[in-house]
């Protein structure tokens, strides 16, 4: 049999960037970096060079198992079909198919998880739930509110037109690496970088300015920052006028705070706080 090249996406993390995986008799033996796959371009962090470890692991689960005693055997198919059937059965016999609560994965792709809330549905459940769904509910209604959209409201490779980064609570080096290389870009073209986080991170060291602020004081550092714009007239009011709704609010929100009240709670500067928010 020939080998190969299956086109595939990494699973491990929300950028998905795209390589081919080299198969022979049916099975993965390497991996072939896609260069015209737009998110990457050929690229991968460790975690996707690492995919075929994970794939031709020894202890993959690739078959059902079964708990018996202290330990779990391996079975068949379809008898875990039938004990899954069966006990799904015998629980909407038992108290109804309200009973039932369906949990999806979001190592699931789109089919999977369509058909997961439509098994759900076909036995008269109600409860259908994803694990995305509890991680990113917050941004969604966040970013709604915010953006008027839960999701980016550009692509990744944007990135690299930027003229500033401004990065609070992401260490995308580490949990996004390939974004990293489009931030990079961005600064390689005199784009400045700024970091709050408390920790040195691997994101941290790409920064021109590092604000360590005190954990849990994100909103502090924000609201100072907006405090500077407001007081300097760095607001862009055209923007703010056509795009934005509230902003009357927001000033009558940083109306008692100050720049010397955001230093203390941060532990920033005021001078750095400024330097940020110019
Ligand atoms: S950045 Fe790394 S973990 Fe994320 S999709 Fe790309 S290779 Fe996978």
């Amino acid at each position: 049999m020939s080998t190969q090249l299956v086109p595939s996406l990494c699973p491990y993390c929300a950028v998905g960037c795209g390589y081919y995986l080299v198969v022979e008799k049916g099975k993965a033996i390497g991996v072939e970096y896609m260069t015209d796959h737009p998110a990457c371009e050929g690229a991968l962090c460790p975690k996707g060079n690492a995919v075929l470890e994970v794939l031709n692991h020894e202890e993959r689960l690739q078959y059902p198992l079964k708990r018996a005693g202290d330990e779990f055997v391996r079975i068949s198919w379809e008898e875990a079909l039938d004990l899954a059937a069966n006990g799904l059965a015998r629980n909407i016999k038992k108290h109804g198919p309200e009973s039932l609560g369906f949990l999806a994965s979001s190592r699931c792709n789109n089919e999977e998880n369509y058909l997961m809330q439509k098994l759900a549905r076909f036995l008269g459940s109600p409860h259908v739930d994803n694990c995305a769904r509890l991680c990113h509910s917050p941004t969604v209604v966040g970013l709604g509110a915010v953006l008027g959209t839960g999701a980016m409201t550009n692509n990744l490779i944007d990135l690299q037109n930027s003229k500033c980064i401004f990065a609070i609570g992401t260490n995308f080096t580490e949990a996004h690496p390939i974004v990293s290389r489009w931030a990079q870009k961005a600064k390689d073209n005199g784009a400045t970088v700024i970091v709050a986080d408390p920790r040195i991170t691997s994101t941290s060291w790409m920064a021109d300015l590092h604000l360590r602020i005190n954990p849990g004081s994100d909103i502090d550092l924000l609201r100072g920052m907006m405090k500077v714009i407001v007081d300097e007239g760095l607001a862009d009011k055209k923007f703010i006028d056509e795009r934005n709704e509230g902003f009357e609010e927001l000033l009558a929100n940083l109306s008692d705070f100050s720049l010397e009240k955001a230093a203390e709670l941060t532990g920033i500067p005021a001078g750095q706080i400024v330097k940020a928010a110019r």
